[in-house]
């Protein structure tokens, strides 16, 4: 006998909140939630389809893992704390194995940040995953995407291109889904680089993570900040584990590659010394790859002279 809807929340996603802000979770019509005073509530939702976001056969504790990261990557880049998350799974059948692993990848993740899963829905259908988080940051100090100003630096976290990487190995079938291989673990386990998006808070004059490439989404930075970007192709991070590519295959997973939800962010100058010690106290790599310049759209150049780069950003209905 498969499990009831009932069943599933009550068995799988009705652990205890680690949080005294829960003032009711998961079993009656709502959660009561009380925020911080003083503290803007910050909201983001994101939704995982099997096929377009997650390949067939992902296993289950990686999509638990993923659906809440990207939620809190979105928490990172704006500067905020995560508090609660609420979960809307579509799934074909209630597979016990499958929610067992599932609700185990969500959870770990999730109480490594302080996160109450807090309500949600559960239907059947195709396998679709919704979460929404909500967080506090004070509102001063929220990281827009707007603020950037033309001489500000561009910098990154750690590396990119890493994910689509292991994206690559899945789909060609070098690499399967168990492999320990740093680009597919990368891939199915990225960290949304929550303590980073804090630490930028006062400095950073604008934010956001890099989910759909870097070259794309800083054509969104630069166009919500009505300024222009110049990036220097040389100094682009290449992160170890790319580090056996060709060149341009470096270069095409590093402005291209989605997925690895790094932080890209702009700043004074001045202000890099502020920020620097966070790499150094084991944080991540911070790497600038060039600033920011009056007028609209992304320039790379190659030692100095411009040049063209093929290719875009991911776009669901651009496809
Ligand atoms: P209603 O019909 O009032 O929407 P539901 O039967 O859908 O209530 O849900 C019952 C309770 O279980 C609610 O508190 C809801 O937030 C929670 N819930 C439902 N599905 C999930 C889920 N997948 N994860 C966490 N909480 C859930
Ligand atoms: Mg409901």
């Amino acid at each position: 006998m498969p499990l009831g809807e009932f069943d599933v929340i009550a068995r799988y996603f009705s652990r205890s909140s680690p949080r005294s802000d829960v003032l009711l979770g998961v079993g009656d019509d709502a959660a009561l939630l009380t925020p911080p005073p003083g503290q803007a509530l910050v909201a983001a939702t994101d939704t995982l389809v099997e096929g377009r976001h997650f390949l067939p056969g992902t296993p289950a504790n990686a999509i638990g893992h993923q659906a809440l990261a990207v939620n809190l990557s979105d928490l990172a880049a704006m500067g905020a704390e995560p508090a609660w998350a609420l979960l809307a799974l579509s799934m074909p059948r209630s597979d016990e194995r499958w929610l067992a692993d599932f609700a185990d990848g969500l959870y770990a993740l999730a109480e490594r940040h302080g996160v109450a899963l807090v309500g949600g829905d559960t239907v059947s259908g195709p396998l679709v995953v919704t979460i929404e988080v909500l967080g506090f940051v004070p509102p001063a100090a929220a990281l827009l995407r707007s603020g950037a100003r033309a001489g500000d630096l561009i910098v990154v976290s750690g590396g990119l291109g890493v994910a689509a990487a292991g994206l690559e190995e899945l789909q060609s079938g070098r690499a399967a889904f168990e492999s320990k291989d740093a680009r597919v673990r990368r891939f199915l386990r990225a960290e949304p680089r929550l303590a980073l998006g804090r630490a930028l808070r006062g400095f950073a004059t604008a934010a956001m993570d890099v989910s759909d490439g870097l070259l794309g989404d800083l054509g969104k930075l630069a166009r919500s900040s009505g300024v222009g970007a110049c990036i220097d192709l040389e100094r682009l991070p290449v992160a170890s584990e790319l580090a056996a590519y060709p060149l341009a295959e470096q270069e095409r997973l590093v402005l291209h590659g989605g997925d690895d939800y790094e932080l890209l962010f702009t700043l004074p100058a001045d202000h890099f010394g502020h920020i620097a010690h966070f790499s150094e106290a084991g944080g991540c790599s911070l790497q600038c790859i060039g600033s920011m310049v009056p007028g609209a759209g992304v320039e790379c150049r190659r030692d100095g002279a411009r040049v063209n780069v093929a290719g875009k950003g991911y776009d669901h209905f651009a496809c």
